[in-house]
């Protein structure tokens, strides 16, 4: 008998399943709208410029390949904070801010959580409904109870604001919000600044932890600063924030495994003391993050140039994603669709939350080889402008 014969398979992702149908098709016109990764005009990954020029420059600066600090590299940890709160932020000039390197966004809400657990133990962290399935998961397996709040409302394919607002203010105080900062994924569905400025209030009325996801900056706007507003809002309106960040979309860096977890604290020693216990707990988990992610980050944000060059880059793939889905709008009016489609172009990001139900999307995969997850949620990323108008087609075919 082995030690395993009582292991159960268990149920596979389902996005990767949706990979995986995709991969099976033969059709030559059959689209993947699954993957949460951006391709290029091509259906191509897409390797940014100013990626490419950076790794130039640290092979030829002759890099050794020596561990990083368990806290990562400091230059990648200041230029990653300075970015999502802008560097005239006054936590950061007063060294209030505990920043660490972490394995992409993912690691960064790992070891939040697990801080979490540790340090404000009995919390319940309250996530938006639906969300990115990993937080559920992340949270849970770190020992701290999830909750969600009101978020998406089905009839307008927008934003239920009352709803998310009232979910909040019912929360116990001192809970632990989780708020998608911008893009929000899977719905793409956002709060407006003024909807924003409501929440940061109430939260502090509530004396909720903020915890910000930040996977997308850059990636929805196309502008880094206005993706932030959210984020600077609150923390110039005194939140102590936890912050985490994900390089993967906007720098295109994935499987670099590249991201900061920070966390705004009370005073520079307080902010050591947290840096301090980071630190133990990040030792017995994977004792020190990854170095060539940081590297490439760091050469470009320190490089004026290069920044630029990063701008325009991010701009271009959050221009691309805005303009696939007004092609898209376009296409479906076109083909003599009636439904109101506004949505497509209302939300913003790599996602959008079709309102598609599940059977019309299992209708997309068998009559028109395009895949997606059951949710109604495609990717933007997958769509371009040789497959945008067979994809129109096909989404009136089963929606009228
Ligand atoms: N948070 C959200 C909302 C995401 O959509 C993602 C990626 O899909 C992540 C975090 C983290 O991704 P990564 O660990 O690749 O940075």
């Amino acid at each position: 008998t082995s030690f395993w014969s009582n292991v159960q398979k268990g149920p596979e992702d389902p996005i990767l399943g949706v990979s995986i149908a995709f991969n099976k098709d033969t059709s030559p016109s059959k689209i993947n709208l699954g993957v949460g990764a951006y391709r290029d005009e091509n259906g191509k990954p897409y390797v940014l410029e100013c990626v490419k020029k950076a790794d130039k420059k640290i092979f030829e600066a002759g890099v050794d390949h020596e561990y990083a600090p368990i806290v990562g590299l400091a230059s990648f940890n200041s230029l990653s904070v300075a970015l999502a709160l802008g560097e005239d932020c006054k936590a950061i000039k007063d060294k209030k801010i505990a920043v660490i390197q972490t394995l992409s966004g993912t690691g960064a809400l790992r070891v939040a959580a697990e801080f979490l657990a540790r340090f404000y133990p009995g919390k319940t962290a309250y996530v938006p409904n639906p969300t990115w399935g990993n937080h559920n998961t992340i949270f849970a397996d770190s020992g701290v109870a999830v909750k969600s709040y009101a978020y998406y409302n089905p009839q307008n394919c927008g934003l239920n604001f009352d709803g998310m607002y009232n979910d909040i203010n019912a929360a116990p105080n001192g809970s632990i919000i989780l708020l998608h900062a911008c893009a929000h994924n899977p719905t793409g569905v956002d709060p407006s600044i003024a909807q924003w400025k409501k929440i940061s209030q109430l939260c502090k009325d509530k004396q909720h932890f903020v915890l910000f996801d930040f996977a997308y900056q850059g990636f929805a706007s196309g502008s880094p600063e206005k993706d932030a507003e959210p984020v600077r809002l609150f923390v110039a309106d005194g939140h102590q924030i936890g912050l985490c960040q994900s390089f993967a979309k906007n720098f295109g860096l994935y499987g670099q495994r590249i991201g900061a977890f920070s966390l705004i604290t009370g005073t520079p020693e307080e902010a050591l003391a947290v840096e301090s216990q980071l630190k133990i707990l990040v030792r017995p988990m994977y004792s020190n993050p990854p170095i060539f992610g940081a590297r490439v980050v760091s050469t470009i944000l320190s490089n004026k140039e290069l920044t630029e060059q990063w701008r325009t880059e991010v701009k271009g793939m959050a221009d691309r994603i805005i303009g696939m889905r007004e092609s898209l709008v376009k296409y479906l009016k076109q083909h003599g669709s009636t439904k109101d489609w506004s949505h497509i172009t209302n939300q913003i990001g790599m996602f959008c939350y079709t309102g598609l139900t599940p059977e019309q999307v299992d209708r997309l995969a068998s009559e028109f080889h395009i895949y997606l997850t059951r949710n109604g949620r495609i990717s933007i990323a997958g769509i371009n402008s040789k497959n945008v108008e067979y994809l129109a087609k096909a989404i009136h075919a089963v929606t009228k």
